[in-house]
């Protein structure tokens, strides 16, 4: 066999590799018509019941990409056992790759994983305002932190993670994005302001 067929089967082993265990991210909630609760994307989502759901749901949604993620692995290791098969190795290393990437976080302190149930916590409590920023209280999460719509003050400062709307950009190039940035958001939190 030659060199090049086993570079192109080892690519197309890591390219499976990485979009077997995100393939529930991309396509799950958006292919399925549930939207009508959330406002479209890329609009600043309110704070209510519909987003907390949304974000269980998403929980879910990257659990499946875990269980998803078995079978390449236990396939790849299991060939690798018999043979140095290319593809195989791709395979396994991409699937290694998603692994890294959902285990290792971004940002320290912001706990494990793209949505940690922390996180559902955090925006859960703020539906019941304790402290009042304005005459009108309403949080709303924007794409770098939740804000109040009225008085603009940063209520939470986690930027918003993909919540599986479909994007604005469009579903191909939409998909895209998400398998690039894996569902969390490509910001860092804000810096604070005083
Ligand atoms: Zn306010």
């Amino acid at each position: 066999m030659s060199l090049t067929a086993d570079v192109l089967r080892l690519i197309a082993g890591l390219f499976a590799g990485i979009i077997i265990p995100r393939l529930p991210l991309l396509f799950f909630t958006r292919f399925l018509n549930m939207e009508r609760s959330l406002s479209p994307h890329p609009d600043p989502i309110t704070v209510d019941v519909p987003l907390i759901q949304r974000m269980v749901l998403m929980r879910r949604v990257h659990w499946m990409g875990w269980a998803l993620a078995v079978m390449p692995l236990g396939f790849g290791l299991l060939v690798l056992r018999a043979s140095a098969e290319p593809f195989a190795l791709g395979l396994v290393a991409g699937v290694a790759w998603f692994a890294i990437s959902r285990t290792v976080p971004q940002h320290l302190g912001n706990g494990l994983g793209i949505l940690p149930m922390s996180l559902v916590k955090e925006v859960n409590n703020l539906r019941e305002v304790r402290e009042r920023c304005c005459d009108r209280p309403f949080p709303q999460w924007e794409v770098r932190a939740v804000r109040c719509r009225h008085c603009r003050s940063i209520l939470l400062n986690r930027p918003r993670p993909d919540l599986g709307r479909v994007r604005a950009d469009g579903r191909l190039a939409g998909a895209f994005r998400v398998l690039l940035s894996d569902g969390g958001s490509p910001f860092p939190p804000l810096e604070e302001e005083e």
